[in-house]
């Protein structure tokens, strides 16, 4: 077959499928068109449904053996079993719209097929494209972010050790050995930071496989907390909560999957509900914490919630004891760790036992 962006030709895709009646019928119209005088005025091109479902559904065929007139416009589909008697219909015209837009070459070349698969991969490939430097962009974000964050604990247990060595010139022994047990201490508490956040990371990267399948795109954090608060208004009026909103206009938009951070929102929401006593007061703020971050916090007029156990309650399946008769299972706040850790951000609580609890969580600026 010559190729189909030569010539101005009359051009016809023929679709069948593997059925012997679609067989039969096919064979009788390429027998039909291949007896014509006018061979060189037009191309056919034979098309296996089944092995070209993508165009199949481009021009929308639900029967076989389609003949899809794809050049001269407009595009016109002829099906059933008498093809024949319908291409005997149509013939002359076609022939006569075929002198008629001959001219017109880029209008040919914009109905061959070719033109419209590769079409189709240009935008299937600009479209991974992006995505790939969105996820590569993130990447370099990332890094950026576990930088920033690791150096102050660096910093920090860097001064420590360097301060020892002042420490051991000390005149008073005893104040000296008191100045070297903290310093130590304190470098042995950040290397324990800097631990844990290489742990993190570390989960963060497995978190990829563990069946969470991240949708990351660019998200508006402020529509999406509205549309979360909205769904609740009645659980706050139910114990006559007050909320205060505190979430800036000109936040930057985040890089994460809207639906797992709605489940995020709605969790430590239900949980502030769930655990302040009526007429109590939650606050949802948000804050461009620093160029890479957002900061969201969550914060409940409750009961709080003891130092010992706030890093306990992320865990899955533990709860404190005085809320075992609260309905829950305690897995949402540990759902909410492993979809925030995925996100590469942090989540934990601050809280003031008997006057509250705030929760807050990290998410990465979108670029
Ligand atoms: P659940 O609420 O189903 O028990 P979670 O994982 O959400 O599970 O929470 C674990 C535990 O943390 C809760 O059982 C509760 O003891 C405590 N907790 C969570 N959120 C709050 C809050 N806002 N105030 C006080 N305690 C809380």
């Amino acid at each position: 077959m010559p190729p189909l962006e030569t010539a101005n030709l009359l051009k016809l895709l023929l679709f069948v499928d593997e059925r012997a009646a679609t067989q039969g019928y096919a064979q009788e119209i390429q027998a039909y068109l291949q007896g014509l005088q006018q061979q060189d005025d037009f191309e056919l091109e034979v098309l296996e449904i089944s092995e070209n479902p993508d165009l199949a559904e481009h021009f929308r065929l639900v029967a076989a053996p389609s003949l899809v007139k794809i050049y001269p416009a407009p595009r016109q589909t002829l099906a059933g079993g008498d093809l024949v008697a319908q291409v005997k219909r149509w013939w002359s015209q076609w022939l006569a719209d075929v002198t008629s837009q001959g001219g017109d070459q880029a209008e040919s070349d914009r109905y061959s097929v070719t033109q419209i698969r590769l079409a189709e991969d240009l935008f299937r490939l600009k479209r991974e494209n992006a995505e790939l430097n969105e996820q590569l962009q993130f990447k370099d974000q990332v890094l950026a972010m576990l930088a920033h964050d690791l150096r102050s604990p660096l910093t920090a247990a860097a001064i420590a050790v360097e301060t020892l060595e002042l420490a051991h010139t000390h005149e008073d022994p005893e104040r000296a050995a008191q100045l070297k047990h903290q310093l130590y201490k304190h470098a042995r508490t950040q290397f324990r930071v800097m631990n844990r956040m290489i742990n993190d990371i570390l989960q963060a990267a497995q978190g990829k496989n563990s069946g969470l399948n991240l949708q990351l795109r660019s998200l508006q954090l402020r529509p999406l907390c509205e549309d979360v608060l909205s769904q609740l208004t009645l659980r706050f009026a139910a114990k006559d909560l007050t909320l205060i909103q505190d979430i800036p206009q000109d936040l930057p938009d985040v890089y994460a999957d809207g639906e797992l951070i709605r489940q995020v929102l709605t969790n430590l929401l239900e949980n502030a509900i769930k655990y302040t006593p009526p007429q109590g007061t939650i606050t949802v703020a948000i804050l461009h914490r620093t160029a890479q971050k957002v900061q969201v916090s969550v914060a409940d007029t409750g009961l709080g919630i003891p130092a010992e156990k706030r890093d306990l309650i992320f865990e899955g399946h533990f709860r404190l004891k005085r809320d075992e008769a609260q309905e829950g299972f305690g897995i949402g706040l540990a759902l909410c760790r492993k979809v925030i850790q995925a996100h590469y951000g942090n989540i934990w609580v601050d809280s003031t036992p008997q006057k509250g609890s705030c929760f807050q969580f990290t998410l990465p600026v979108y670029r």
